[in-house]
């Protein structure tokens, strides 16, 4: 069975409340972050076919070989990287189906976000318009190298998993800035949290995560 209707069925704004609550459960305790999550259409994110599973606490497909991230991570992410403020401008890299870019869209001033595969992009440029997110700015482009005439930025999300932590992106952080990247540390990806500080940079070691890889190069 598939309903349209907003109000009902497995993509309604009750099934959204759910996902939000069992967020909740799992640690996430930024309630602003979770009051987003409860209001993004996530299932307009994924392909029709998968939109009844869109409010389960999974990764999904989206095509390219990429998985739109599952929602505690985005949770988790996010709220690292607000840590209970109001950033200005935040930089992304993966934007991937836009979702991440959506929810951080309704808590930065600005949202700039960058993607290496074109075919992507385009269908999060669409999905955003559509949300009215006209505080984002995408860009098709290796976003290991950031997006410096745009620096610098009060945080930095990258939603790929990485061998090493870009320097690039550290260097487009302002003074106590925070960057939030899945990075491998004991031969393992785990999600850390960086602040840059006058001495150089703070490192948070968080949790252990699991994501698509970072790469180099334009598709
Ligand atoms: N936030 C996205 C995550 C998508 S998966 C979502 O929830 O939908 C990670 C994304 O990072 C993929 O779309 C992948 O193509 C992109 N990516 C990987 N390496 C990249 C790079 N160097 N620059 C920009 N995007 C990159």
């Amino acid at each position: 069975m598939r309903l349209h209707k907003d109000g009902i069925g497995m993509t309604s704004p009750r099934t959204r409340r759910r996902l939000a609550a069992r967020l909740r459960h799992l640690g996430i305790d930024d309630e602003r972050v979770l009051e987003v999550m409860a209001q993004i259409p996530r299932h307009r994110f994924v392909d029709e076919a998968l939109a009844s599973r869109a409010y389960e606490d999974t990764a999904l497909p989206i095509g390219f070989g990429q998985t739109i991230s599952r929602p505690y991570t985005v949770a988790r992410m996010t709220a690292l990287l607000i840590d209970g403020r109001r950033p200005g401008r935040v930089l992304e890299v993966g934007t991937g189906s836009g979702y991440q870019t959506a929810v951080l869209s309704r808590l930065a001033d600005e949202v700039y976000s960058v993607e290496r595969i074109v075919g992507l992009l385009r269908r999060a440029r669409a999905r955003l318009r559509e949300l009215e997110a006209w505080n984002v700015h995408l860009k098709h482009d290796d976003g290991t190298i950031g997006w410096p005439e745009h620096a610098p930025f009060d945080a930095i999300l990258v939603t790929a998993g990485a061998e090493e932590i870009p320097a690039a992106l550290v260097a487009q952080l302002r003074l106590g800035g925070r960057l939030v990247i899945p990075a491998a540390a004991r031969n393992r990806l785990m999600l850390q949290r960086i602040t840059r500080t006058t001495g150089g940079m703070e490192v948070e070691v968080v949790e252990e995560a699991s994501f698509v890889p970072l790469l180099s190069g334009l598709r």
